[in-house]
């Protein structure tokens, strides 16, 4: 009977051993779910709509960071902020850090011939750029460091995790393989505009050039808007990219002079592949 018991407990906790997650963002509960399923609760600390680069918690979600056991970390702003609180909140919860081996690229600098002493209070967007899961390569990275922390958590569950990281990884290799195709016609004109600079990885990673509004983090100055309709036009831009987190006041304002369409995505949409690849049709006008 002991024994029985004991049977059943073991296949208990093997069946439902939730791990219980924290992550900054919704692209990154994609990643958790994809490789944890049902093993594991994922709670989203930035809610949807709201900018990771300043979010505030609320109570209750302060309430799951103390019962969390892992808080998955990727490098946005608020965590700077926040990730200590956490940790004093809860000792026990492991922080792991899901930029780490990732080589950063920089956030665009502001334009030379924008006037420096404009860009001495409080800019909170420069440095390094945060949005590492807009390429698939660094994704892929960022899947294994998630697997190797849910089966050194769960050791018992550990070949479920690696089955659930293979299949996804097949699925960012098919995201990966799709956009290039879709980009494939693009020929010379490989330049795209957005407002907030949040596609750099991706960018780089299929040989484009985002042309930012948003200058560390702010609103161009007149002469940087000038500056910035003009290239717009020299380069035949076919789009001004915006994302629901922020104001597209200054798009809008861009889109009129330049008679070109204001297209909404987010790089943080909780379906990634999807969400890439239409950002790759976007790009080459295949919507
Ligand atoms: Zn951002």
């Amino acid at each position: 009977m002991m024994k029985m018991t004991l049977i059943l407990l073991t296949l208990n906790t093997m069946l439902f051993a939730n791990i219980n997650t924290i992550v900054s963002n919704l692209p990154e509960q994609t990643f958790v779910k994809a490789i944890g399923k049902e093993k594991v609760n994922v709670a989203v600390m930035v809610q949807p709509g709201n900018s990771p680069h300043n979010y505030e918690p609320k109570p209750s979600q302060m309430v799951e960071i103390s019962k969390a056991e892992l808080y998955f970390a990727i490098g946005v702003e608020f965590e700077a902020a926040w990730l200590g609180k956490f940790k004093s909140l809860n000792p026990k919860m492991q922080i792991v850090d899901l930029a780490e081996g990732i080589t950063k690229i920089e956030m665009p600098k502001a334009h030379d011939d924008d006037e420096h002493e404009a860009h001495h209070e409080g800019h909170n967007h420069t440095g390094s750029d945060p949005h590492i899961w807009t390429s698939p390569a660094n994704v892929k990275h960022i899947a294994q460091t998630i697997y190797k922390a849910l089966a050194q958590k769960d050791p018992a569950n550990a070949g479920f995790y690696k089955t659930n990281l293979e299949a996804f990884l097949l699925t960012v290799e098919e995201t990966d393989t799709q956009i290039k195709q879709i980009l494939s016609t693009l020929g010379n004109q490989r330049k795209f505009m957005v407002f907030h600079p949040s596609w750099g990885y991706f960018a780089k990673a299929y040989d484009l050039e985002q042309i930012a509004v948003e200058v560390e983090g702010k609103e161009p100055k007149p002469k940087v808007l000038m500056h910035l309709l003009s290239e717009a036009k020299e380069e035949r831009v076919s789009a001004i990219f915006t994302q629901p987190e922020f104001s597209d006041a200054v798009s809008q304002v861009i889109a009129k002079e330049l008679q070109i369409p204001v297209k909404k995505i987010s790089p943080l949409a909780p379906n990634w592949s999807e969400n890439l690849i239409g950002m790759a049709k976007a790009i080459a006008g295949k919507e």
